[in-house]
């Protein structure tokens, strides 16, 4: 069945993060034609929350060697050593240049920048906006830097890629009114964001369901190190339940990790203690967690809360948290995806005319595990990559129209179906003998006459519909790379 609604466009971009409008920014004032396609308003995305900041060499006792040493070290050295040292040599360049279009980042007194402390960092060296406000101020400074070339088409879904021998020629969309569209573009960008709502805890925005991940699994993208989740140890937690994020910056500045009887659980775990690596501290949360303990973040260290941490104050107070009381309840939550689509620094993927930046890319900067704060950095800086490479290159796309795969599905679980079994056999630990189960229990899920989870009749599904099955394509296909890596290492950890 073709579909009617065919609109040309010759860059086409999916999603409206940081990554997306970085990309847009820069080629809007070229005077190319752009459109934005994106699941919800435009600031619903992950960038938006993100409150700790932006990681960058910029401060007198900093180099961009150290910065690549730690980011080598939280990785656990899997990180393509090239596209860390692109990352963090560029970062300062590119930075003051995103400060020029007025940025306003945090200062002192005197007007220089502030550097706040994170996790696996060996200084200070992430600059912040608004106090925990980052990702927000910057999402609106990279709006108010986009012009009218950029349409934005919102509460629009992405289904799949249109992709012929290897080119890529656009996108099917739906939108609010349950229309199908078909896209005709140039350059394809993927910048859909990461898989948080695979697994019931996250700190993720709703609209990160792994779609990006699954339709280009569909298209036949090389994907890479899906198995590499990284969950953050605090989560606002309440009755088991995960409210939003408390920044690892709280424990930059002083906040520690305490247990009911006010024992501090990272003492004698790990040498940098409450600002171990992520996956240490997750690790330590959730077997406190598992053994029915409650797990608390003493912030009694830290004077000026409220006015350092405006958006973890707001998260707590709706929640009825007392913060008088210096104590909030916390718990880990699926946070950042270190895998997808293979890319390189500027986008590039296996498939002509599609492209791929932000979380939804493994450029393999964060290798087994993200320093803290390197992801808002990696949209920015490779952002402004794929952007020049788009400028720099001629492309037509082929014309070739999409054939409607014939493949159905009857039957689907609930989202929270799908969360738990993802939190039970590939979360904060994976038990060897025990995730062939999963396995199993995806295949029923496949559509009949299909030995995997293939593209759907579009004609046949909804956007409800369409998600669920992603996530489950998305789950798949971590669970599957999870087996496949016998060690522990990073954030992938696996016991008998
Ligand atoms: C609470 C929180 C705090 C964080 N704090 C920090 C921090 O301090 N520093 C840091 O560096 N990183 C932080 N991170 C991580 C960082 O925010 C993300 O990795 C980064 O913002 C990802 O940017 P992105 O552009 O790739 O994706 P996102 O910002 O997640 O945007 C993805 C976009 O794609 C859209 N989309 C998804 N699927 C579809 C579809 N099928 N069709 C159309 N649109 C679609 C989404 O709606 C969204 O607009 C934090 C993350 C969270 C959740």
């Amino acid at each position: 069945m073709a579909i009617k609604n065919i609109i040309d466009a010759d860059i086409l971009i999916i999603g409206s993060g940081i990554g997306a409008l970085s990309v847009a920014g820069k080629l809007c004032r070229e005077g190319r034609q752009i459109t934005v396609v994106t699941k919800g308003l435009e600031k619903s995305c992950n960038s938006s929350l993100a409150q700790g900041g932006i990681s960058v060499a910029l401060s007198k006792e900093d180099d961009y060697h150290i910065h690549f040493k730690d980011t080598m070290a939280a990785g656990c050295y899997q990180n393509d050593e090239e596209a860390v040292m692109t990352l963090v040599s560029k970062a300062p360049e590119i930075i003051r240049e995103f400060i020029d279009t007025g940025m306003k980042f945090d200062t002192d007194e005197n007007g220089e920048l502030q550097f706040g402390r994170e996790a696996a960092h060996s200084l200070n060296r992430v600059i912040h906006a608004g106090g925990d406000k980052t990702g927000l101020l910057v999402v609106e400074q990279l709006l108010r830097n986009i012009n009218e070339n950029v349409t934005i088409m919102r509460n629009e879904m992405a289904l799949d890629l249109c992709v012929k021998d290897g080119q890529c020629n656009g996108v099917i969309t739906r939108d609010e009114n349950g229309n199908l569209k078909r896209y005709k573009a140039n350059f394809t960008i993927l910048a859909t964001g990461g898989i948080g709502q695979l697994y019931p805890s996250t700190s993720n925005d709703t609209t990160i369901t792994g779609d990006g991940m699954a339709m280009a699994y569909r298209a036949g993208c090389v994907l890479k190190n899906l198995e590499f989740i990284q969950f953050h140890p605090t989560m606002l937690t309440i009755d088991g339940n995960a409210y939003g994020l408390v920044s690892e910056a709280v424990r930059g500045d002083g906040g520690i990790l305490i247990n009911e009887k006010g024992e501090k659980i990272m003492e004698g775990v790990h040498p940098m203690k409450d600002l171990a690596p992520r996956d240490v501290v997750a690790r330590e949360v959730y077997a406190h967690y598992l053994k029915g303990e409650k797990i608390y973040l003493d912030i009694s260290a830290i004077h000026d809360f409220r006015d350092r941490f405006p958006t973890v104050t707001e998260i707590c107070e709706s929640h009825g948290v007392d913060l008088s009381k210096n104590l909030i309840p916390v718990g880990p939550g699926a946070h950042f995806h270190m895998g997808g689509v293979q890319a390189t620094p500027q986008g590039v993927t296996n498939i002509e005319g599609l492209f791929a930046v932000g979380e939804v890319a493994c450029t393999g900067v964060h290798g087994a595990n993200r320093l803290a704060s390197n992801s808002l950095l990696e949209g920015i800086v490779f952002g402004k990559l794929l952007a020049e490479h788009i400028s720099a290159i001629d492309r037509k796309a082929p014309d070739f129209e999409y054939e409607m795969p014939v493949y159905t599905v009857d039957k689907l679980p609930a989202k929270s179906e799908i969360q738990r079994k993802m939190m039970d056999f590939v979360g904060i630990v994976r038990h060897r003998s025990q995730m062939h189960e999963i396995m199993e229990w995806f295949r029923q899920y496949m559509p009949q006459g299909c030995d995997s989870f293939c593209a759907l009749d579009l004609t046949k599904t909804d956007n409800a519909k369409q998600e669920v099955y992603n996530m489950l394509t998305a789950g798949w296909l971590i669970a599957d790379a999870a087996m496949k890596r016998h060690d522990s290492i990073g954030a992938h950890y696996v016991v008998e």
